[in-house]
C-alpha cells in the first residue's frame, strides 16, 4: 500500500512462526501460501535423514543428508532444535535463523510438536500455531490420497497424530484447516497481529517519544 508522501512505517523486529500439524492437514500447502510474493517471511529449510519423495528439491524442501551427517551436526551443536519423528531424523540448522533475525525477517518453521516444545524452551516470544484437518477421517483420507507413503507408514502417522495432538496445549493458537484459503488467511491474520505487538516495536515507540 502506498501512502503518498506519508512514509509508510515498517514494523521490523524479527521473530519465528512455528507451524505443527500432523502429517496430511494440509501444513505445507498453507505454508507455500504464506511465502507466495511475501518477502518480508523467509522459511527455515531442516535437515533431514529420510528419503527424498519425487516432488521434492534437495535445498528446498529439505537438505537430505545421512545419519552420519546428521550425528557430526548434532555433535558440532550446528541445530537448534532437532526430533526424531516417524523414525527418521529432522533438525533446524542454526546459522540461517540468527542471520534473518537480526535481518528484522519473519522464519516460518515446518517442524513437529516436539521440536516446537524445545523452540518454546529458546525463544519463548515466538508464535506457535498448531493446525489440524476438520477430523481424524479426513486426515487418513488426505494421506492416502497424496500417495506418498505406504499404508504401514500412514498408520504410523496417524498414531503419531493421536501423541502430537495432546500436546498442543503448549501452543499459542489453533487453526482448522476445513478450506486452504481461509487457513491461509487466518495464518497470515495471526502473523500481522504479531507483528504488531507493542512488546515488538520497542525500538520504535522509543525513537518516537523522544
Ligand atoms: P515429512 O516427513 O512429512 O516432511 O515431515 C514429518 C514431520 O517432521 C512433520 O511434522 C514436520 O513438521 C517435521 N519436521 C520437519 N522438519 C523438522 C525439523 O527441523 N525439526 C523437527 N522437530 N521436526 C521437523
Amino acid at each position: 500500500m502506498s501512502l503518498d508522501g506519508i512514509n509508510e512505517f515498517k514494523y521490523n523486529a524479527g521473530f519465528l512462526v512455528v507451524l505443527t500439524a500432523p502429517s496430511g492437514a494440509g501444513k505445507t500447502s498453507i505454508r507455500d501460501g504464506l511465502l507466495h510474493k511475501n518477502k518480508n517471511l523467509v522459511y527455515s529449510i531442516s535437515c533431514t535423514t529420510r528419503e527424498k519423495r519425487e516432488s521434492e528439491v534437495d535445498g528446498r524442501d529439505y537438505f537430505f543428508i545421512t545419519e552420519e551427517k546428521f550425528q557430526e551436526m548434532i555433535e558440532k551443536n550446528k541445530f537448534l532444535e532437532w526430533a526424531n519423528v516417524h523414525d527418521h531424523y529432522y533438525g533446524t540448522p542454526k546459522g540461517y535463523i540468527k542471520e534473518n533475525i537480526r535481518n528484522g525477517k519473519i522464519i516460518i518453521m515446518d517442524i513437529d510438536v516436539q521440536g516446537g516444545i524445545n523452540v518454546k524452551k529458546r525463544f519463548p516470544d515466538a508464535v506457535f500455531i498448531f493446525i489440524l484437518p476438520p477430523s481424524f477421517d479426513d486426515l487418513e483420507k488426505r494421506l492416502i490420497e497424496r500417495g506418498a507413503d505406504d499404508m504401514a507408514t500412514i498408520k504410523l502417522r496417524i498414531e503419531n497424530a493421536r501423541k502430537e495432538i495432546i500436546l498442543m496445549y503448549n501452543y499459542n493458537y489453533l487453526i482448522v484447516n476445513d478450506e486452504l484459503r481461509r487457513a491461509i488467511v487466518s495464518v497470515r491474520a495471526i502473523i500481522n497481529a504479531e507483528q504488531r505487538k507493542i512488546s515488538r516495536n520497542v525500538d520504535f515507540y522509543k525513537s518516537y517519544i523522544k
